[in-house]
């Protein structure tokens, strides 16, 4: 049997079902956790979704939000560890190595449930028995609909199902700017507004509800903690420990720093140094000719996409630094000339 058949069938009868998605949910993990699990109840399942870690406040109007359990609060982790012994099916969302999922990774290896993984990241790791994959697909919310779809339920998409999808389209193609934005991620976010998702409204809600500590944090990066190196076309945001303490830094309030940076004329090489509880946190961005998935695999344990990746360090936030200052030196051919000589 096909693998998208006996997906079909496992869903044929109600199941018990665990959604999860990698730490620190952005729009795209969050939405297409919830926008397939709204879908998934209205077929009669009986579904629980567990974030490894919680997520920023501009996401909690989706519709589900307040039954999401966050694996990193001890009473949810309870809940969700129950949940996950009595799955039928795992849904791993917008994540491709298990490790993305902090402690949750190695029980989801070790369950007997039925695994999928819907995902768009390079170099998936071996762990479900359907895996609903593409790199071309921009984001995991535009795999998710495409899912239904082929699933013959196109007409159950309601609008808070469409808001879901559609936020997490939006902000993988950075606003329908990068050039992930397909004629098909058009396609698909015209049928999502046939649905009744109102695009400015979703745009409001993610990218106009800043704390004024959040446009303070933004401003004293930009002027007291960005690193312009136009000699190797490299920029990059250092931030402390307490540099976020002192701005009362919420989570996601981070998030889209780094592309101050990229928006720079000149620099194809972004990156964001953020010093966290358990290490230094990075983001990397880079133009359409350079890919920085690689750079970020190699030498930060870390991985992503070709323009946008992320990692992580043990160093130093000032030891993290200079070992990337000192790589982006040394890789200067690899990383930019290549890829001068391939748009050419
Ligand atoms: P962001 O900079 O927004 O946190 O992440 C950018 C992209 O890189 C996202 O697609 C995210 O999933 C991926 N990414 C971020 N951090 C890591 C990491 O530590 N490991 C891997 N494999 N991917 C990451
Ligand atoms: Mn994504």
């Amino acid at each position: 049997m096909e693998a998208f058949d006996s997906f079909k069938k496992e869903l044929s009868s109600p199941k018990r079902i665990f959604i999860t998605t990698h730490v620190k949910p952005d729009a795209d993990a969050l939405g297409s956790s919830l926008g397939l699990a709204n879908y998934l109840i209205k077929k009669g399942h009986e579904v629980t979704v567990v974030t490894p870690t919680d997520y920023p406040s501009f996401l909690t109007w989706m519709k589900g939000n307040e039954f999401v359990l966050d694996f990193s609060k001890k009473d949810d982790q309870k809940q969700a560890i129950i949940a996950l012994e009595k799955a039928d099916i795992i849904f791993c969302l917008d994540f491709s190595v298990l490790q993305r999922v902090n402690e949750l990774g190695e029980m989801i290896r070790k369950s007997k449930a039925y695994i999928v993984n819907i995902d768009h990241h390079q170099d998936p790791e071996d762990f479900a028995q359907f895996r609903f994959w593409s790199t071309k697909a921009a984001a995991t919310c535009e795999l998710i609909y495409e899912l239904i779809v082929k699933l013959g339920d196109k007409d159950l998409v309601d609008k808070e199902i469409a808001e879901c999808l559609y936020a997490g389209i939006m902000t993988d193609t950075g606003g329908f700017r990068h050039p992930n934005t397909t004629k098909n991620v058009h396609l698909i976010v015209a049928e999502l507004i046939d649905h009744g998702a109102n695009g400015s409204q979703i745009a409001n809600w993610i990218y106009d509800s800043n704390s004024v500590n959040r446009l303070k944090f933004i401003g004293f990066a930009i002027t007291r903690r960005l690193v312009v190196r136009e000699d190797i076309h490299t920029a990059y945001f250092v931030i402390s420990k307490k540099d976020l303490k002192k701005y009362q830094s919420q989570t996601g309030d981070t998030e889209g720093l780094v592309n101050y940076a990229l928006s720079l004329d000149g620099i194809k090489l972004a990156a964001l140094f953020s010093e966290r509880e358990d290490g230094i946190k990075i983001s990397f961005r880079s133009s359409s000719e350079v890919a920085i998935n690689k750079f970020a695999a190699s030498y930060f344990d870390g991985g992503g996409h070709k323009n946008a990746a992320g990692g992580k360090s043990t160093l130093s936030l000032k030891d993290t630094v200079e070992k990337f200052e000192k790589l982006v030196e040394e890789c200067q051919q690899e990383l930019f000339e290549t890829a001068i000589a391939e748009a050419h």
